[in-house]
């Protein structure tokens, strides 16, 4: 059995912009400012680790921000559900056709790993034709600040859920980052690279993930990969 978690920009989807918009009009409204965002690389970030870089480069002290993450997060989603529809969010390469092929597995459990808040992930997913209700365990930028932080919770959560008894050993996270790849070192867990994001396969490969592909692409290696039969 394994644990199968993914990130969601990048990895599955692509925003297209709708994710910033929806960050930029939530700063704009509740704290007056959106700090250096222009300029700030969000992959691989957690949203409350985004919105504390921001503000606090804008001279918000750190605790006033973290006092009001929670409602953030709320206004986030009430933003993003009027924006979403606006844009073209669309899957990456291969993850329809992927996710169909896992929907059924008896021996994968399906979940992710973004640094999104709890509340915009799903939407964020539905807005890409992709089902949110398939991932049945979560590890979101809610739980925590730290990414490195969140396979534990996933793995926790799972294993609250099921009875198969998962550690880093039987858990895979798929992401297009570095900072994914850490994030699976960290949990002790195999990374799976995909150079669909931000990153090239050249980059990626400098941070020596367990696997490295270009994209989700090819439905049958993919699977092998994950189900850790190809090696
Ligand atoms: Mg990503």
């Amino acid at each position: 059995m394994r644990l199968l978690l993914f990130d969601i920009d990048g990895t599955l989807l692509r925003s297209n912009g709708a994710g910033r918009m929806a960050m930029t009009s939530m700063l704009l409204e509740m704290f007056g400012t959106t700090g250096p965002i222009d300029s700030y690389r969000m992959d691989g970030k957690t949203d409350p680790m985004i919105i504390t870089d921001l503000l606090t480069a804008a001279g918000i002290p750190k605790a006033q921000i973290e006092a009001k993450l929670p409602q953030a997060y709320q206004l986030m989603a009430e933003k993003a559900v009027a924006i979403f529809p606006e844009r073209a969010l669309t899957p990456c390469q291969g993850v329809l056709p992927l996710l169909e092929a896992l929907r059924n597995r008896p021996d994968v459990i399906l979940g992710l790993l973004t640094g999104n808040v709890s509340l915009t992930a799903p939407l964020k997913l539905r807005s890409a034709g992709i089902d949110p209700e398939q991932f049945v365990v979560g590890a979101y930028g809610s739980d925590g600040a730290d990414r490195n932080a969140l396979p534990a919770v996933a793995i926790a959560r799972a294993n609250q859920l099921t009875d198969h008894g998962f550690t880093g050993t039987n858990t895979v996270i798929i992401g297009d980052t570095p900072a994914d790849i850490l994030c699976a070192r960290a949990g002790k867990a195999t990374a799976i690279a995909v150079a669909s994001g931000w990153h090239s396969a050249n980059t990626l490969a400098t941070h020596r993930p367990d696997h490295l592909l270009e994209n989700l692409a090819d439905t049958e290696a993919v699977l092998r990969i994950m189900l850790g039969e190809a090696d």
